[in-house]
């Protein structure tokens, strides 16, 4: 069992025994506000003190194991809300307090929470930015092809290693990082070891071992054996590196699921930490509000993908709060699931129209909530992708890029960090069009977001400004150092062998940067970046220049 695990294991027990602790007080507390009703008679303000005690004892009883006194619980929570709604309840509000003072005082068969029972649930690490190591294994007979392809890989910023024997594969495989083998068709047919350990590995390692197999020969027969020997993909010569560099880069990222991330709302703090140490447990990431106020701004600065709500707070119902969040354009798509006790479908079902995606009821079955979580969150990371991003190169299209950097100034300057924006801008590319056509063009402009997406880092944001052009935001980078990183990719992209049919040529950009603090507002730095990147096209092209500060 992983570490991970056993602290979640321990956070939960902790919770658990934490509950059992305060429930005397939380049973007290109830007793008081059943009192001021008895004595007050029954004014709509002390039945909602009652409904709302009654209700979170009887969420967070059934989530920590304490059946009886959620049961109770909830019919005082029924019975506060039939006087609300002005109907006659059958039974004594004070019966029902007695029986519940009872029910709290009983040992509990047992006061293990749901979670810990199942053992089916999966258990997985979650990890920052889902992000692993990945290394490229060249296994190439000609020796021209295996320099080239080394080279070609490099520009794009992955590790290649040359290797001549399966030992290496099941060497490197072991590790934690993503491998991709490059490997000539003409090496499983000479070599016994490899036809052997091939398939076998692949077998093992299939979550981190990819292979991409090339071939002199293009028949049936050397596709099937390609199959069958445990590729995932197939190129036959002349290689086309940039259609090989596209299969090795998906292969390289198909595993690496990034955490869904999502939001817990819910007033109670234990329910809170018992649903989002659920998530974490099943290897998600989640931000937490026990007060629906908070939510709004939790939205915009974590961009959750789903949010997890609690039917009943104090100060704003879930229906209501969903409204609040369904009322903002940006979030119209977000994904809704309440949380309640309530059993009853046609107040689920109205609940549900009103503005929720789906209702789980308390208490929450874990493998349950997981899956519903999931299902929903990933629809909403594919429905943004395709919102956000550019068809062609998968970057952010313009509007986004524009949002993302007022978003990143705004945060730079609470912070007190520098930040950068460079704007890029193809070199006579209307000749690379008119010379090898649109699509050869359109391989460029994918080879370029290819290499940004490798060379720059994950927290940097990159988008495509128009037609040729591309934005990049460094956060926490001076002007300075952004001028070095993006020279490194100017040079490296003069490198990078472009390619139609049989003919090669080579492509250089231009590119303009500004800095904040010096250029203050979105507009001043970007005109800036788009100033500098004139004077670049105006000195000859092929360079990086810096706004003066
Ligand atoms: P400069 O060095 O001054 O930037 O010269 P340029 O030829 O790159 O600039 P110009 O603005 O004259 O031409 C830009 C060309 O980019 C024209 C347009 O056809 C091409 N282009 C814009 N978007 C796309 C696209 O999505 N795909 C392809 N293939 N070409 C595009
Ligand atoms: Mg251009
Ligand atoms: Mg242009």
């Amino acid at each position: 069992m992983s570490l991970l695990s056993g602290k979640v294991r321990e956070r939960m027990e902790e919770l658990s025994i934490k509950f059992a602790r305060q429930l005397p007080d939380k049973v007290r507390e109830l007793r008081a506000a059943v009192s001021r009703v008895q004595a007050n008679g029954e004014r709509d303000d002390n039945l909602e003190a009652v409904r709302g005690l009654a209700h979170k004892l009887a969420g967070s009883g059934s989530t920590f194991g304490f059946k009886d006194v959620s049961a109770v619980a909830r019919r005082i929570e029924h019975h506060a809300g039939a006087l609300l709604d002005g109907n006659d309840p059958e039974d004594d509000l004070g019966t029902l307090m007695s029986e519940l003072e009872t029910a709290a005082r009983k040992p509990q068969a047992s006061t293990k929470i749901s979670l810990l029972e199942s053992a089916t649930m999966e258990e997985v690490e979650p990890s920052e930015d889902g992000y692993r190591e990945r290394l490229v294994l060249l296994w190439l007979v000609d020796e021209a092809t295996r320099n080239d392809l080394y080279h070609q890989l490099g520009f794009f910023g992955f590790p290649v290693e040359c290797i001549d024997g399966p030992k290496t594969i099941e060497d490197r495989v072991g590790g934690d990082q993503q491998v991709i083998v490059i490997i000539d068709v003409n090496v499983i047919r000479d070599d016994d070891e490899c036809r052997r350990m091939l398939p076998q590995l692949k077998d093992s390692y299939s979550d981190r071992l990819s292979i991409i197999f090339v071939s002199e020969a293009d028949t049936y027969d050397v596709r099937l054996s390609a199959v069958r020997f445990g590729g995932d993909a197939f190129f036959a010569s002349p290689l086309d590196i940039s259609q090989l560099i596209d299969a090795t880069e998906s292969l390289a990222s198909r595993n690496e699921a990034r955490p869904y991330h999502v939001l817990v709302v819910d007033d109670d703090p234990d329910q809170v930490s018992y649903l989002a140490l659920t998530l974490q447990k099943a290897g998600m990431l989640t931000a937490v509000a026990t007060d629906p106020r908070n939510v709004f701004e939790i939205l915009v600065e974590e961009k959750p993908e789903l949010i997890l709500m609690d039917m009943y707070m104090p100060g704003a119902t879930g229906v209501e709060l969903a409204k609040l969040i369904r009322q903002q354009e940006a979030y119209v798509g977000i994904p809704i699931i309440f949380l309640s006790v309530e059993t009853d479908p046609l107040k689920q079902f109205r609940a549900i129209s009103q503005g929720g995606d789906d209702f789980i009821s308390k208490p929450v079955d874990p493998i349950a909530l997981v899956n519903a979580v999931r299902i929903r969150a990933e629809r909403t990371r594919s429905m943004r992708f395709f919102m956000e991003r550019d068809s062609l190169t998968g970057l952010l299209n313009h509007s986004n890029l524009r949002e993302k950097l007022g978003q990143e100034l705004q945060r730079a300057e609470r912070m007190g960090h520098s930040l950068c924006f460079a704007m890029i801008d193809l070199d006579n590319f209307k000749s690379v069009n008119d010379t090898y056509g649109h699509l050869t063009g359109d391989r460029v402009l994918k080879s370029l977001a290819r290499l940004l997406q490798e060379r720059l880092r994950r927290t940097d944001i990159i988008g495509r400004y128009g037609g040729e052009e591309f934005g990049v935001i460094l956060f926490d980078t001076t002007a300075r150092d952004a001028a070095r990183i993006m020279g490194e990719i100017r040079e490296t992209f003069s490198q990078v062998r472009q390619q139609a049919g049989e003919r090669d040529f080579y492509v250089t950009l231009s590119c303009g940067i500004a800095g904040f603090p010096a250029y203050g507002t979105m507009n001043e730095l970007t005109e800036a970046a788009d100033s500098s990147l004139y004077e670049a096209k105006e000195a000859g092209r092929d360079l990086v220049v810096t706004a003066r500060e």
